[in-house]
């Protein structure tokens, strides 16, 4: 560790706290067990069938399809969305072929991704600091400068629902497609409303650290019953009625065990459970934390429950100690008074808790280097000065990026073990 702050006094944590990790509650294991007892042990069985009922009647959509994995889902969604825009693609091509497609910029991977998986063009729409999401004063620049664009494909990061209604109307006013990438937001509303139901085509994750887990999963959501059918026929290798195998198009394996089904059948019950513990942890920090010169990750508090599934902060600019980054390490000068995310993420895990830097914005990784990024102000690739503009960080992604951080979220953390973490964060800035 590179820190020079003093730290003497603190007693590192027996049992490392994760940032998020599985959190079971018994159940699983009887679902588990029936399909075993009953040998579907396949992808299909009465923990799909259920799982998918039970995620369709809490969201609040008619029909839900149960996948390998989040990313599938959002691969499919893409593909569909490509499907109705631009006709079925050939064998040897993706459905979005020469076509570019608005992104969240700020986000995993893995809401982006499926755009190449279809030979499409992600164009990176910048994020605002009030939900760190999809800012839609960019997204309409975006519009402007490439008003051929049809889909646009959204991330509420964090738990954290972003400017829906604003997004919506950007998006009804050029006649574009969304697919909402849900995966980290299941349980979290705006205006009342569950996130995975605002999109044309959307996708929920039940990823090992996700707000509940089936160790892995994911599920595409939608009220057509026609791209229910489709999404389950592509997850299944695309067969044909017929008595053989008979395929007419480019077919997946997507489709999700009946044994993870089982795990997400146990956790279901528990969703409420977990945003409520996690929600805790998030008002902890916050109150533990506010004579500090950071902020947490902001939601909209009028029109928005998040589901708190990471908690994060922001350090004030005048704040951070000098610290770079490059392509794969870090580097800071520790500072007395001020601090920095490489200096808090180092020192909490020295005292045996896991944070996580920000999602690194899509536009700043070397794969999507040569893709465009839409700030607010225009081009931000054209801009010499993309980054800081008269003292004013125009490139918010990087922003936030750079001064904020995840915080260790893991449900089963006590207030203890988060005093301990609090205690820690507040000697950095000593
Ligand atoms: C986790 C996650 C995914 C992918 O979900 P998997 O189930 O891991 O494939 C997609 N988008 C975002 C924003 C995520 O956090």
């Amino acid at each position: 560790m590179n820190s020079t702050k003093d730290f003497s006094g603190i007693k590192p944590l027996e049992k490392r706290v994760y940032l998020s990790s599985p959190t079971m509650h018994g159940d699983e294991m009887k679902y588990i067990q029936e399909a075993y007892d009953t040998n579907w042990m396949t992808t299909a069985g009465t923990n799909i069938t259920e799982i998918e009922k039970q995620a369709a009647a809490y969201v609040g959509c008619k029909y839900a399809v149960a996948l390998s994995a989040g990313t599938a889902a959002l691969h499919l969604a893409t593909k569909l969305a490509g499907e109705k825009l631009y006709g079925m693609a050939k064998p040897n091509q993706g459905t979005l072929q020469g076509h570019k497609v608005f992104c969240s910029d700020m986000t995993f991977d893995a809401s982006v991704n499926p755009v190449a998986y279809e030979d499409g063009e992600a164009v990176f729409i910048d994020t605002e600091r009030d939900t760190w999401n999809m800012d839609p004063v960019a997204l309409e620049k975006a519009f402007e400068i490439y008003p051929d664009v049809k889909l646009v494909i959204v991330a509420h990061l964090y738990g954290t629902p972003g400017k829906i209604d604003e997004i919506k109307a950007v998006c009804d006013k050029h006649g574009a497609l969304i697919v909402e990438d849900a995966a980290e937001s299941f349980g979290a509303t705006y205006k009342g409303r569950q996130t995975g139901t605002f999109g044309d085509y959307n996708a929920i994750s039940f990823n090992g650290n996700k707000i509940i887990t089936g160790s892995s999963g994911g599920m595409f959501l939608t009220d057509s019953l026609k791209d229910a059918d489709k999404v389950r026929k592509w997850s299944t290798q695309s067969r044909e009625d017929a008595p053989w195998y008979q395929h007419e198009e480019i077919g997946y394996n997507y489709r999700m065990s009946n044994v993870i089904a089982g795990v997400i059948r146990g956790q279901l019950p528990y969703l409420e459970t977990h945003i409520a513990q996690k929600k805790a942890i998030y008002e902890r920090y916050k109150e533990g934390l506010k004579d500090l010169p950071v902020t947490m990750n902001p939601f909209d508090e009028t029109n928005s429950q998040p589901n708190y599934w990471l908690s994060c902060l922001l350090i004030d600019k005048d704040a951070m100690c000098q610290t770079v980054r490059g392509e794969n390490k870090p580097l800071y000068i520790s500072e007395k008074g001020k601090s920095c995310p490489t200096e808090i993420l180092e020192a909490i895990s020295a005292f045996n808790a896991e944070g996580r830097p920000i999602w690194k914005p899509m536009h700043m990784q070397p794969i999507y280097r040569m893709n465009s990024f839409i700030t607010a102000s225009g081009n931000g690739r054209a801009q010499s000065n993309a980054y800081i503009d008269e003292g004013e960080a125009v490139d918010v992604g990087a922003d936030i990026f750079e001064r904020g951080l995840c915080l260790p979220s893991d449900n089963k953390m006590t207030p203890e073990q988060q005093d301990v973490i609090i205690e820690v964060i507040h000697r950095c800035f000593q």
